[in-house]
């Protein structure tokens, strides 16, 4: 999803226009046409979590997603963190809201950085406490796959394949990793 260009001034709501402002600043930024006000605009995080089941766990929680974009393919809980919570936080209101799944927090497992839509993907891992699912209005289904059934195909972002491509990974080798990526 990439963000699409500002039009109209935050302040006063008056036409933008993307130059290089008066103060050296390098790069172009909305400037406003009328009260000249610079708009900044910087990265979002997107915070999520890898719920998993069972002492190995061998099953993962992905929700089908029943929204815009990617309506009907699946995911791993995640959403735009908001302000006034943390990383951690923000995944498991994520978790709680899409799948209404009972868990326990773990590591940071991945940062991938996803420069061209501005933004960063943070997914932690969570331990799932029952099987009882309860999803929210974004989500159609939640339910758990063992890495023979993810729907490989029918993964909704490229930062939840890579992910879940790394945990089961680590879980072959017995240990679980942090890992950086950056999405071309
Ligand atoms: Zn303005």
């Amino acid at each position: 999803m990439q963000r699409p260009p500002l039009k109209h001034c935050h302040e006063c709501g008056k036409a933008v226009v993307y130059r290089l402002p008066d103060d050296g600043d390098t790069k172009p930024r909305a400037v406003c046409t009328v009260c000249h006000t610079v708009h900044y605009e910087n990265p979002l995080n997107v915070v999520g979590t890898v719920p998993t089941w069972g002492d190995d766990g061998a099953q993962v929680l992905l929700c089908k997603r029943n929204i815009e974009p990617r309506w009907g393919k699946w995911t791993l809980p995640a959403g735009f963190m908001e302000l006034g919570e943390t990383t951690a936080e923000g995944a498991a209101r994520e978790t709680d809201e899409e799948a209404g799944a009972r868990f326990e927090m773990l590591g940071l497992f991945t940062v991938m950085n996803v420069v061209r839509v501005g933004q960063v993907h943070l997914f932690y891992r969570a331990r799932l406490l029952s099987t009882a699912f309860d999803p929210g209005h974004e989500t159609i289904e939640a339910r758990l796959f063992t890495e023979a059934e993810i729907p490989w195909d029918e993964i909704a972002f490229r930062t939840v394949k890579e992910t879940l491509e790394r945990y089961f990974a680590d879980r072959r080798r017995g240990e679980f990793g942090f890992h950086t990526l950056d999405i071309a």
